[in-house]
């Protein structure tokens, strides 16, 4: 909650910029991605420690006070955010990479207003290692289940055996969601190459894909939709290191 201002408005996908002092005195800076859809003077954040780093610890040492604690904050920040009109959209998350994707999901399919999906398909794919890292997950089966163009697949790396939903990296799943869209809607399986002749302001595709996450996968998963003959343009990501 951000107590000196009555409302917060921001686009989802946006971050903000946390500042703090360090043990030596020097003033750290870092980028966090909201979590949630703008509503009034508040907003949610998603932030696992990273060990040995100084903000992520920070942060969440301050979740453990009572009542909790503050932290300076600028923004919002940012063009991470959805294509409008919105179109046929994958959305590709590991870790806190679920972030914008949350903010994106909530402003979408709103609680306590009309959809602004338009009816498009949206797929969130999620992956992380462990099943105690699926962040949010009963809230995104409630949605999917109350909607069902939206499509929510949380996938492990190392799952244990007891774990009985879908395995493996992101990338494998994001090609099978293009593959059997291709197939659905007769398409080409490669895109054909866009008319270098239209502008890039021009350019408009009916489905965008919005990657979030550490550099290795967003690198994995641009490669994989490069290979099926995706515009650079409809690659939308937000590397976190
Ligand atoms: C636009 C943007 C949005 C971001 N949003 C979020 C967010 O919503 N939630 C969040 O937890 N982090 C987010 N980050 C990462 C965040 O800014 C910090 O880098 C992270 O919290 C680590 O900071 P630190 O001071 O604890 O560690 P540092 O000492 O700064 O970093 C230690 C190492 O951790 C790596 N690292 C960075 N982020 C992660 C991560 N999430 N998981 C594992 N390793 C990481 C970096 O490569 C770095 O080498 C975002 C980064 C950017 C650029």
């Amino acid at each position: 909650m951000i107590d000196e201002l009555e409302s917060f408005p921001f686009t989802s996908g946006q971050f903000v910029s946390a500042v703090a002092t360090d043990a030596n005195g020097k003033q750290q800076t870092r980028a966090y991605s909201i979590a949630s859809a703008a509503r009034e003077n508040r907003f949610d954040l998603c932030v696992n420690r990273v060990e040995g780093g100084f903000f992520s610890n920070h942060l969440a040492d301050l979740t453990e006070l009572e009542p909790g604690g503050s932290v300076q904050v600028h923004g919002p920040h940012g063009h991470f955010i959805l294509h409008e009109p919105v179109t046929d959209s994958i959305l590709i998350a590991t870790g806190t990479g679920i972030a914008p994707m949350r903010g994106y999901a909530q402003w979408l399919f709103p609680e306590d207003g009309p959809d602004r999906s338009n009816g498009k398909e949206i797929w969130l794919v999620y992956g992380t290692r462990h099943e105690t890292e699926v962040y949010y997950q009963a809230e995104f089966e409630a949605l999917a289940a109350k909607h069902p163009n939206f499509h929510y697949l949380a996938t492990l790396s190392r799952a244990k055996e007891s774990w009985t939903g879908l395995r493996g990296y992101v990338q494998d799943h994001v090609a099978r969601i293009v593959e059997e869209r291709a197939v659905r809607l007769g398409l080409p399986l490669v895109q054909p190459e866009v008319d270098p002749a239209i502008p890039k302001a021009e350019l408009e595709f009916d489905i965008y894909a919005y990657i979030c996450g550490l550099n290795n996968m967003v690198s994995g998963v641009r490669e994989k939709l490069a290979g099926y003959g995706w515009h650079r343009k409809q690659v939308v990501f937000e590397r976190y290191d």
